[in-house]
C-alpha cells in the first residue's frame, strides 16, 4: 500500500487513504457503488437496430439495469467487424433512451470524446487502451463517468495508476472493471482475477465491475464467474447477451442468450442478498 503514495506523506487520489468511504458513481437513476449490483448487458457490438432493440428488451425484462454495446471495436485482425462508428453510437442512445436505460460504449480514440460524450452515459477504456496515458489525460478533462478496463497484462498497481491519470485530471466518476488477464492457460480466453477484486476494494475506493465474458471467452463458464464475482464482493457486472450468438459478428462463444441471461439474474438475486446488497 506505501507503494500508492504519490510522495511521501501524500495519498494517490485512487487510494484508500485519501478517501476512506466507498465512491458512488450516479448515473440517471443507477449508482454504482452502493447498495444494489449494478448488471450491465448487451451484445459485444452494435449490429443494428432491431438486435440492439430486442437484447434491451429483453434484458431489461430480466432486471439489468444498463446496457452496453461497442460502436468502436478493438479487433485483432483488420479484416474483422470493426463496429458502426457514429451510426452505431445514434443506435445505441436511441434505443437505451426508448428503454430507459443508461448507455456503456467504448472510447478507442481522443478524438470521438466528444461524440461519444454525446451519445453515452458512460465511457468504457478498454483493457487494450488501459494505458493510452494521453487519452486518460483527456478523459480526466470530461464531466463523465468512465469505465476502465484492467489492461490485459496489467498489474493491479498499473492499473490503479492508470486509474489516477483520470482522477488527477479531475474527473472523480470512475468505476473500475476486471475483465481477466492473460495467463499461460490457453483454454479460457483470459483467466478472470477474483482476488483482485477484494485487493482493488481494499486499496482504493473505487467501484469495481466484473466482466466474465471476456474474462472466459467460453458461454458455460459465463454464468457461474458472474456468481463468483458477486460472492467476491463486486459492485456490478457486465455481460456480454446476444438473442443469436451463433450469428453475431463479434464474441458470439461468449455471449449468453436472453434467456441464459434471464437465468444468471434468478441466481444472483440470492447472492446479492447473502452479500448484504441488492439486485433490485
Ligand atoms: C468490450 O467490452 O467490448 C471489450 C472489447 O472488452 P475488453 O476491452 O475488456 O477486451
Ligand atoms: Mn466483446
Amino acid at each position: 500500500m506505501a507503494r500508492l503514495q504519490l510522495k511521501e506523506g501524500q495519498a494517490m487520489l485512487v487510494s484508500r487513504a485519501h478517501q476512506e468511504e466507498n465512491s458512488q458513481i450516479k448515473i440517471k437513476g443507477c449508482v454504482i457503488g452502493g447498495e444494489q449490483i449494478v448488471v450491465v448487458a448487451g451484445p459485444c457490438a452494435v449490429e443494428n437496430e432491431e438486435i440492439m432493440k430486442e437484447t434491451a428488451f429483453k434484458v431489461r425484462g430480466s432486471g439489468a439495469h444498463m446496457l452496453r454495446a461497442g460502436a468502436y471495436k478493438p479487433r485483432t485482425s483488420p479484416y474483422s467487424f470493426q463496429g458502426l462508428g457514429e451510426q452505431g453510437l445514434k443506435i445505441l442512445a436511441r434505443v437505451g433512451e426508448e428503454m430507459n436505460m443508461p448507455v456503456v460504449t467504448e472510447i478507442m480514440d481522443a478524438e470521438d470524446i466528444p461524440a461519444v460524450s454525446e451519445y453515452a452515459d458512460i465511457l468504457q477504456v478498454g483493457a487494450r487502451n488501459m494505458q493510452n496515458f494521453s487519452l486518460l489525460k483527456k478523459l480526466g478533462k470530461i464531466n463523465k463517468p468512465v469505465v476502465l478496463k484492467r489492461g490485459m497484462s496489467a498489474t493491479i498497481e498499473e492499473w490503479l495508476m492508470a486509474a489516477e491519470y483520470i482522477l488527477a485530471g479531475g474527473n472523480n466518476q470512475l468505476i473500475l472493471c476486471e475483465r481477466g488477464i492473460r495467463s499461460a492457460e490457453p483454454w479460457t480466453r483470459n483467466t478472470l482475477d477474483l482476488a483482485a477484486v477484494g485487493m482493488v476494494k481494499e486499496l482504493s475506493h473505487l467501484p469495481v465491475l466484473v466482466d466474465p465474458s471476456h474474462a472466459t471467452g467460453v458461454r458455460s463458464l459465463v454464468a457461474p464467474m458472474a456468481r463468483a464475482a458477486v460472492a467476491a464482493g463486486a459492485d456490478g457486472i457486465m455481460v456480454e447477451v446476444h438473442p443469436h450468438p451463433e450469428k453475431a459478428l463479434s464474441d458470439g462463444d461468449q455471449s449468453l442468450t436472453p434467456k441464459g441471461f434471464s437465468q444468471l439474474m434468478r441466481e444472483i438475486e440470492p447472492l446479492a442478498r447473502a452479500m448484504g446488497r441488492r439486485l433490485r
